[in-house]
């Protein structure tokens, strides 16, 4: 893994164009990008129009009626997403530090994040040779069996907070099922998906299979969620444009899958060790700045423990070690981009106005390191009524309330009291209350002491307004397929329905 830096060691200053039909592009425009840290231009890149966007996808849709990529057999995919993940390893040192540069977070977590790369296109490699399909005894003389099949041309659209990791999540599934894809990554942080382009055409994958398209979600989105010639689309970010796409895949009725928001709560019963529970408190909120759809974000916690849980949690939080991502020190990074900055900024604004109490942070650091750069400190509220905005709104920030629960009764309603259903957790030395708990918890994601480990073997998704579908796992596998019964009649004999 690549040693921690303080001065980039990747090539940035290069161009990064569009990857459309096993070809690099210029885009119609180009966008600045700017490096969180310092506020200042990493380097330019190239945008699509609409009719570039609309190229992609005729790329795609050739590709995958007259393509080999569908034709080839399970055992051909599964060879190249292997060698796949084993490039990603082999750049994970390129790719890691890119991804810090782009979208801030610290190279501890980019570096994670390459591997978890690695191993979602690994993991689909495996699973695309596994066993599908049912054969099924039907009262006929027939042989009948259950295969799937791939969907056709997916688009996908993926967000900022973890994109070669949402690439990765997107990508190896539909590849692994025999689909063709256009990809758009967030226009914050496009660069690690165009360095993946590069190694997919380096391994040589058939042209048009993968297409990337940048830009921002109205010119280059709205097209592929609204085409005629796109299957499927499937979306990780918002709820508010989850919903304008599944508005856009009306079009055709598309498949669609939507990984959208939430607003996580943790529930910390009495019976908990303190700081374990305040440990893995920080852990749940703070990881890469709160930018996290499955963030805990609410704490919910025991009245008789809420006043030591509060204190402890604001001494560590003040500890943390905010700072650019390639400082080797540094434990929390900036926020991805100004407009973040300025939405959380705002948000605790309105937590203030609303009367919570600002235990700890709510400012940003001040100093030479910190110039420019978007930063803000770890920040807890206390005091919040349910119907703040604080405490039912997603703040995808480094923001975090604490509420307190005098019951059981209390914390399951209080944890399912918003419009997501996300994730959740329980922390408890009581394993039946733990099952109880996690039981009554509406939501897709769960942990019993614990938080934020994720499999690329188990489903990923939301309950309520959190989403559509699931994907991960061999749930992840069957959103990028079809399902069709094949019939085969082994007595075909008339069957004068209609008199001869
Ligand atoms: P966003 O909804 O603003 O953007 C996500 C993507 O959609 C971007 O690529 C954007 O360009 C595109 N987009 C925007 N408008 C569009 C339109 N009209 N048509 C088509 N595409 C459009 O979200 P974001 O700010 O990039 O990401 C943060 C959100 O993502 C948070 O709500 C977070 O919870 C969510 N998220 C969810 C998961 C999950 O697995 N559930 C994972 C990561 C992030």
């Amino acid at each position: 893994m690549a040693q921690t830096l303080t001065a980039p060691k990747v090539k940035v200053d290069r161009k990064w164009q569009l990857w459309i039909d096993g070809k690099f592009v210029e885009g119609a425009s180009q966008r600045t990008l700017i490096n969180p840290a310092t506020g200042k231009e990493l380097c330019k890149v190239a945008e699509a129009n609409k009719a570039q966007v609309e190229l992609a996808i005729k790329a795609a849709r050739k590709a995958f009626d007259h393509g080999p990529w569908p034709k080839l057999t399970a055992q051909e995919r599964s060879a190249f997403l292997y060698k796949l993940a084993a490039k990603i390893e082999e750049n994970a040192d390129e790719l890691a530090e890119l991804e810090t540069l782009n979208g801030g977070k610290p190279l501890r977590e980019t570096q994670f994040d390459m591997a978890d790369a690695a191993a979602c296109f690994r993991y689909y490699a495996g699973l695309a040779t596994k066993p599908t399909g049912q054969s099924i005894d039907v009262p006929a003389a027939s042989v009948t069996t259950v295969v799937r099949e791939p969907i056709g041309v997916c688009g996908q659209i993926i967000p900022w907070n973890y994109p070669l990791l949402m690439a990765a999540w997107k990508l190896a599934p539909a590849l692994a099922a025999g689909n063709t894809c256009v990809l758009k990554p967030s226009e914050y942080t496009p660069l690690t998906a165009i360095k993946l382009a590069e190694i997919l055409q380096e391994l040589e994958l058939p042209n048009g299979v993968v297409n990337i398209v940048l830009g921002d979600g109205p010119t280059v989105g709205q097209p592929l969620a609204e085409s005629l010639l796109v299957d499927k689309i499937a979306f990780t970010g918002s709820i508010k444009t989850g919903k304008i796409i599944a508005q856009a895949a009306l079009t055709n009725l598309k498949k669609v899958t939507l990984e959208l928001g939430g607003k996580s709560p943790m529930v910390v019963f009495a019976d908990v060790d303190l700081d374990t529970a305040v440990d893995y408190a920080l852990f749940a909120i703070y990881t890469n700045a709160g930018q996290v759809c499955s963030a805990g974000s609410r704490m919910l916690v025991d009245e008789s423990i809420y006043p030591a849980f509060v204190k402890k949690m604001a001494e560590r939080a003040k500890k943390i070690k905010v700072g650019p991502g390639l400082d080797s020190e540094t434990e929390m990074g900036p926020l991805v981009s100004e407009q973040q900055m300025k939405r959380v900024l705002e948000y605790i604004e309105i937590g203030k106005k609303e009367g919570a109490k600002l235990e700890v942070g709510g400012d940003q650091p001040t100093g030479e390191k910190y110039q420019n750069g978007y930063y803000i400190n770890p920040t807890i509220f206390v005091n919040c009524k349910n119907d703040m905005r604080i405490v039912q709104e997603e703040i995808f920030g480094p923001v975090v309330v604490i509420q307190k629960f005098a019951s059981e009764e209390e914390a399951i309603e209080l944890a399912n009291s918003t419009a997501f259903g996300l994730a959740g957790a329980v922390f408890t030395s009581d394993v039946t209350r733990a099952h109880r708990v996690v039981k009554a918890i509406r939501a897709g994601i769960t942990w019993v002491n614990g938080y934020h480990s994720t499999y690329n073997e188990c489903p990923w998704g939301g309950y309520k307004q959190s989403g559509w579908g699931r994907e991960l796992g061999t749930f992840g596998l069957e959103a990028y397929t079809e399902v069709k019964q094949v019939n085969i009649n082994l007595d075909p004999q008339p069957v004068h329905w209609f008199k001869p």
